[in-house]
């Protein structure tokens, strides 16, 4: 039985005996957790005291006994509403996203009620209705093979005869004509599809909870037919490409087509239009209604919604609301005009926009309903997409570029030797690697698309040709597009959207800032990457890779003469034409970042990667060195290492040749003088990597200090300068309070710290990734999401024991997981004072960490 509710509002307790089919007035019980959104929603637009027609709720718990088998009494929710009225059910779950069942209209439709809507709305329009709803209840319903309908030609009363005899037939029993018995099958079998296993597992793949339950709506339909003005549509009153205000919609007219089309529905404007007839100019006061309408609900429900409505001989009928669909640009312009106007609160916007959405408006990207013809996928390394035609060399790319052709670099995996090649690229494509190779790195440092670890396509690099999943080839000059964000590649070109960093960002990032509590830096080697740094509002740059300076050939051959060298003495002369290089790439990065901590590490190059990999570079060495080739190739197989990123890197190539970072250290203070001289004051940071010893520290401090000595000497300035430790291996954590006596600040390298606490190769790891998140070994890439709990324990030990030893250590993270809400989550939680990503993720690190301090805060003012 149904109960009442202060206002007699039939409502009842929950349970078999007892199920919750609850009317929707202003003040029945009513949530979105146990009713859905849309019954909510619903309620809303009731308390608003639009015209809504009469609508009945039932909540999760009797939808979920509705699919066991328990059915409550339909006669008592058809009491509810007028004789004879048609009906609508519609789901309704507590997050749209999530889906559900799709509505099914006219329940109630039967012989008796088709005779009584020809009288009313005429014979073509009814029996329209009558036979959609008999195919609509035998697919969805009946479970009948939607073929059986095939052969009936027409719509008439030939049609609808042959639709119920054919029912009959398949079914072994004649169409229901009882409305009851129709309702309770309609919402059983909307129960129980909820509850099958491939919508299951659909919305499980949306973030949904195992047991995220199902509300049923079951509203009066307005027919929107009848001998006035009559029709059906949805309006809105935003672009939901763009975000501006713009009536927009549909409404298809049932008089109208009436007219035109003997029982059809016409399209017409919404608003007056120079090109037809519209909504405004056939119901205007309908219209008016319906704009004032929107514009309360907006307000009211604080969202922009798309209303859904219809006509009925010119008075307006409101069916439902529905969150408007909005593109990542639109979202954002959303958020921040209800802000501005006043209708939510600027931390309630900051809360609204997704972080990771961010990153669609700082790249161009494929546009949402771009048809895509895959060729393969890999990881989507770096986010935004772009199109180009094939290339499989740095030259080439370099020559394509200088023709004015954009192209896609192609390569197994690319080493500093392809760094032109990718500065030419608009894209790049490798076979290998993960989320921390190479090419991933440098190409979110620029902002380029780049797909890593496309190991399911065949790359011949040398027969110039890319083989396809499908066995399609690719060859040299074809165009294809690389999809950074998805990790596909696709065929050709495909419609684009392009990058958005208009007057609204910059509002909406304020806005954040204001909330932030850790810091974000960049991680910036080139004055590009510092100025794209400083557009996103850095605050500093926490790591110049020092070695990425040396990538340009002009500057590789100076480099790798010195690796190259016997003795010290050519040495010397090697890193004598290095100083003034370093000195000035310093001072170029000081002066941009306008006095904002620069945190530069010393050299850290896995030495291979200075070490020319193919005939023709080694030949290209031999005449720079005046060698002959034989005895550079000898040289390169002697620098050779087994396991390059375990051997002589970092701080081991700086103790066992110190010349290396005493011109660096020297490059960065002279340059910290010229600074100076220049109004830029600034106490530089110098950072030694792949610590693992506390012996290790004081060695280069040692040196450091004392080349800090000869500049202030030579110079007669005075300047101060911190020094740090690349906490970036395992032992470096464990140890941390030995290393942080010598350091003034701990900067976390998680890229290398996941690498060898899982004893992971980053740049090999991409080729059974997948395979491995598939099965479950891993939740996620851990190059991609910090492994909180392994990686995360060792961090954790480090910053207690780092702390204790130096209660005021500086700590940050500068791996590539600094940009990601949880790792920062993380970072704030163990008391990081900065994070530090690459420069294009600031603006996602800005506002990951602005949600963290507001749902915080949220926390505190709640509890
Ligand atoms: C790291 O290891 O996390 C890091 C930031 O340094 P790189 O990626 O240059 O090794
Ligand atoms: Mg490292």
């Amino acid at each position: 039985m149904l109960r009442a509710d202060s206002r007699g509002a039939a409502v009842q307790k929950p349970g078999p005996d007892n199920p919750d089919v609850t009317l929707i007035t202003p003040t029945s019980p009513m949530a979105t957790p146990t009713h859905g959104g849309r019954a909510k929603c619903l309620q809303r637009l009731v308390r608003l005291n639009l015209p809504v027609p009469r609508t009945i709720a039932l909540s999760f718990d009797t939808v979920h006994q509705l699919a066991g088998g328990y059915l409550p009494d339909v006669s008592d929710i058809l009491s509810n509403f007028e004789d004879r009225a048609l009906l609508c059910v519609r789901p309704s779950s507590e997050v749209p996203d999530w889906g559900g069942p799709g509505a099914v209209l006219n329940i109630g439709m039967n012989t008796e009620n088709h005779t009584a809507l020809c009288a009313r709305i005429g014979s073509p329009a009814a029996t329209d209705i009558y036979l959609r709803f008999i195919q609509n209840y035998a697919v969805n319903v009946a479970r009948l093979d939607a073929g059986i309908f095939d052969e009936i030609d027409g719509t008439g009363a030939d049609a609808l005869k042959a639709a119920l005899s054919v029912y009959e037939d398949e079914a072994e029993e004649p169409f229901p004509q009882d409305p009851a018995i129709q309702l309770a099958q309609i919402l059983r079998s909307m129960a129980r599809a909820w509850e099958g296993t491939s919508a299951r597992l659909l919305r499980q793949a949306k973030g949904a909870p195992v047991d995220a339950g199902l509300g049923l709506v079951v509203q009066q339909m307005a027919l929107g037919l009848g001998s006035g003005e009559c029709g059906s549509g949805v309006l809105q009153l935003v672009n939901s490409e763009t975000g501006l205000p713009q009536i927009t919609g549909r409404y298809l007219s049932q008089s109208q087509g009436r007219e035109a089309l003997d029982g059809g529905t016409a399209s017409i404007f919404l608003e007056k239009d120079p090109r037809g007839p519209s909504l405004e100019d056939l119901a205007p006061e309908a219209f008016a209604a319906l704009k004032e309408h929107a514009a309360l609900v907006r307000t009211r429900l604080r969202e922009e919604m798309q209303i859904e409505f219809t006509i009925e001989d010119g008075a307006l009928h409101i069916l439902d609301g529905v969150r408007v669909e909005r593109s990542a640009r639109a979202a954002l312009r959303i958020v921040v005009r209800l802000a501005e106007d006043g209708i939510i609160s600027k931390q309630d916007a900051v809360m609204r926009i997704e972080p990771r959405a961010l990153s669609e408006l700082l790249h161009r990207q494929v546009a949402a309903n771009s048809p895509r013809d895959v060729l393969g996928h890999g990881i989507g390394a770096s986010p935004g997409a772009a199109t180009g035609k094939v290339v499989f060399t740095s030259e080439a790319a370099q020559a394509m570029s200088a023709r004015g052709e954009p192209c896609v670099l192609v390569r197994r995996e690319t080493s500093p030797e392809d760094i032109r090649g990718m500065h030419a690229a608009a894209a790049v494509l490798t076979e290998r690697g993960g989320m921390t190779s190479h090419a991933a790195v440098i190409g979110r440092g620029l902002g380029l698309p780049c797909v890593v670890g496309a190991a399911n396509m065949r790359f011949q690099i040398n027969r110039r040709a890319l083989t396809a999943t499908d066995g399609r080839v690719v060859k040299e000059g074809d165009e294809i597009t690389v999809d950074g964000s998805s990790g596909q590649v696709l065929a050709g070109s495909v419609e684009m959207i392009e990058a958005t960093l208009d007057e609204t960002f910059r509002t909406f990032m304020s806005w954040a800032d204001a909330e932030r509590d850790i810091g974000v830096r960049a991680n910036a080697d080139t004055p590009a990457d510092a100025k794209t740094a400083l557009h996103f509002r850095a605050q500093g740059i926490g790591l110049v890779r020092t070695e990425h300076m040396f990538f340009e050939t002009e500057r590789m051959t100076p480099m790798r003469e010195m690796i190259f060298a016997r003795d010290p003495k050519d040495r010397q002369a090697a890193l004598d034409l290095i100083l003034p290089m370093q000195r000035a790439d310093f001072l170029e990065l000081f002066t941009i970042m306008q006095g904002q901590p620069v945190c530069i590490r010393l050299f850290d190059p896995p030495l291979h990667e200075f070490l020319p990999a193919t005939r023709a570079g080694q030949r290209e060495l031999a005449e720079a060195l005046g060698l002959p080739i034989s005895d550079v190739t000898r040289r390169v197989e002697s620098l050779s290492e087994y396991n390059p990123m375990l051997g002589m890197r970092g701080v081991r190539l700086g103790i066992t040749v110190p010349e290396i970072y005493d011109m660096q250290a020297r490059a960065i203070f002279e340059a910290t003088v010229d600074a100076a001289a220049e109004g830029v004051t600034i106490v530089p940071e110098i950072m030694v990597p792949l610590v693992s010893a506390k012996r290790e520290v004081e060695l280069v401090r040692a040196r450091v200090e004392a080349v800090a000595a000869a500049v202030r000497a030579e110079t007669g300035e005075a300047f101060g300068y911190k020094l740090g430790v690349m906490v970036e291996t395992p032992r470096a954590c464990l140890r941390s309070g030995d290393i942080a006596e010598h350091s003034h600040f701990l900067s976390f390298g998680t890229n290398d710290l996941t690498q060898m606490t899982y004893g992971l190769s980053r740049d090999d790891a991409g080729r059974f990734m997948s395979e491995y998140v598939r099965q479950g070994v891993f939740a996620e890439d851990p190059f991609h999401m910090l492994d909180t709990e392994g990686v995360g324990e060792l961090l954790r030990l480090a910053v207690v024991r780092g702390r204790a030893a130096r209660p005021n250590v500086v700590l940050s993270i500068c791996g590539e997981h600094a940009a990601d809400a949880d790792s920062i989550a993380f970072c704030r939680e163990a008391g990081f004072d900065y994070v530090s990503c690459s420069p294009f993720r600031v603006p996602v690190a800005r506002l990951a960490a602005a949600q963290l301090a507001l749902t915080d805060k949220m926390q505190y003012q709640s509890a």
